[in-house]
């Protein structure tokens, strides 16, 4: 009998196996597949290997402006796949976590088949293991959500995108969220004629307005056919070369035809053939396993964490939830999550991050100060011919604390990773502004957004920490 039994090796198993053992639980971590999850086999890291590719196409076209010739890059898919094993594989022998797992004992059991439970306290899985343990830890993710339509069985998932042997000449890509925004991306560099459609009114429809409306217009620059409001899907056919999409919209019908077709529209919880009955875990009205602050399932000796809880479905989440679940299955119901500061963002072309709240979501409840700076004003964009996108601020004019912070452009995300860190350190936007970051970098736009909404709101700053930038 183990003290711990955590099911699914992704970050949020791996780290809540970790924090078990490191706090002195027996503890087992079984998983389905391969140690690493979705992150490390089929999401962040593949998709990463993908989008470097198509940047990698883009920067090759740029070479002539600064005075290097070369011939036409020449893409081979194939050989992009193997990189991306490679980065895979590489990523998965370097992890520290792997480490960590065998040198505090867990016993793990990977390529374990499916594990369900046979009882509350007991898991049983395909490859016949039979184990029991006083606290279960449920940690197996999500799957992309699948859609009751006639002909579904002919579309695909960005799953079978990276098993393709070669680029689709055509694509149409269903579901304009941050998964099928950065398929649709990534295909269009390398050459695929890529349709997007998107159900709602705008794409990526958790960003701020401004961000969807800047992604979806440079979309449509670099190619890509971007439809909004489409209406809805009544069927896929099979046609010789690829398939079609049958949709109709206030009562008119219409259709588009593609190689392939990838749905993206969205992300449910993998409790399928897990038997939560069995063990008395309910699962809430999206189907999640429903957990409480504390990471408690509706059985009080079960825990859930990651993409299963439904909460914001990534990595870093996933560590935390991981974490958190760990240490109440062990010391009892002491930790919670707290309040969060989560950076989010997604390698497309051109890239897009948020940290904090939308314009929309802060004047629901805030009397705010919006301050933008756009990329083609700031030394270093203009270095790189890197000019297209902005950086938006949102302040609350009580308290003069940075609210949210949204960028479209070159290194979006790294630049949201600094913003992060002053939301995180509850920074005033005048403190932000006297910060003398390195000039000419991405970053320095931060400087310079806040120092634009310090004047907005007639603080006074001893001195302009950013000068060059404004020079
Ligand atoms: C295309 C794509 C791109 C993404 N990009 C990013 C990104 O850039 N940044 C970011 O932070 N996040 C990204 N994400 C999200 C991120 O991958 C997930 O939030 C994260 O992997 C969730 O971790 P998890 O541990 O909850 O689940 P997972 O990583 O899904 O791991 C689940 C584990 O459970 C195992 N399992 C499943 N069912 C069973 C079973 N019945 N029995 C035993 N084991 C089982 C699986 O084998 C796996 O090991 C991306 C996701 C996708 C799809």
């Amino acid at each position: 009998m183990f003290d711990v039994i955590v099911i699914g090796a992704g970050p949020a198993g791996v780290v809540a196996a970790l924090r078990a053992a490191d706090l002195g639980a027996n503890t087992a971590l079984i998983t389905r597949d391969e140690f690493g999850g979705m992150a490390a086999n089929d999401g962040p890291i593949p998709v990463r290997t993908l989008a470097h590719a198509a940047r990698l196409i883009r920067e090759a076209r740029q070479l002539g402006l600064y005075g290097i010739t070369v011939s036409e890059p020449v893409f081979e898919y194939s050989r992009l796949l193997a990189r991306v094993r490679e980065v895979v594989n590489d990523v998965r022998a370097h992890s520290a976590f792997r480490r960590q797992i065998d040198s505090l004992k867990v016993t793990v059991y990977e390529r374990a088949g499916a594990a369900r439970f046979a009882d509350p306290y007991t898991i049983e899985t395909e490859s016949e293991l039979r184990l029991q343990a006083e606290k279960i830890i449920i940690c197996t993710g999500g799957v992309s959500r699948r859609l009751s339509v006639p002909g579904f069985e002919l579309t695909a998932t960005h799953s079978d995108a990276w098993a393709l042997t070669s680029v689709p000449p055509s694509m149409l890509v269903i579901g304009a969220g941050a998964t099928g925004a950065q398929v649709a991306s990534i295909f269009n560099a390398f050459g695929s004629r890529v349709q997007l459609f998107q159900a709602g009114p705008r794409i990526l429809p958790t960003e701020d307005e401004d961000v969807s409306a800047a992604v979806a217009a440079a979309f449509r620059e670099s190619g890509i056919v971007v439809r909004e409001n489409f209406g809805g899907i009544e069927s896929f056919e099979k046609t010789p070369s690829g398939v079609r999409m049958i949709f109709s919209k206030d009562g008119a019908r219409d259709s588009a035809e593609a190689a392939l077709a990838i749905v993206a529209v969205g992300w449910v919880a993998n409790t399928a053939g897990l038997n939560l009955a069995a063990a008395g875990v309910e699962t809430n009205q999206r189907s999640f396993v429903r957990v409480d602050a504390y990471l408690r399932t509706s059985a009080p000796h079960i825990f859930a964490a990651g993409d299963i809880t439904g909460s914001l479905m990534l990595v870093p989440q996933a560590i935390q939830d991981g974490f958190v679940a760990a240490t109440n299955a062990v010391r009892g119901a002491t930790m919670t999550l707290g309040d969060q500061v989560s950076p989010i963002g997604s390698f497309t072309e051109p890239e897009y991050a948020q940290v904090g709240m939308t314009e929309a979501k802060a004047r629901e409840k805030h009397d705010v100060a919006t301050a933008i700076v756009c990329f083609d004003s700031t030394t270093r964009t203009i270095i790189d011919g890197r000019t297209a996108g902005f950086c938006k601020l949102i302040v609350d004019r009580a308290t003069y604390k940075i609210l949210g912070c949204h960028v479209v452009g070159e290194r979006a995300v790294e630049i949201t990773q600094v913003a992060a860190i002053a939301i995180a350190a509850g920074m005033r936007v005048d403190e932000l502004a006297q910060v003398p970051l390195s000039f000419p970098t991405y970053a320095g736009i931060l400087g310079r957004v806040a120092g634009s909404a310090t004047r907005q709101l007639n603080l006074k700053v001893s001195w302009q920490a950013n000068q060059a930038e404004n020079s």
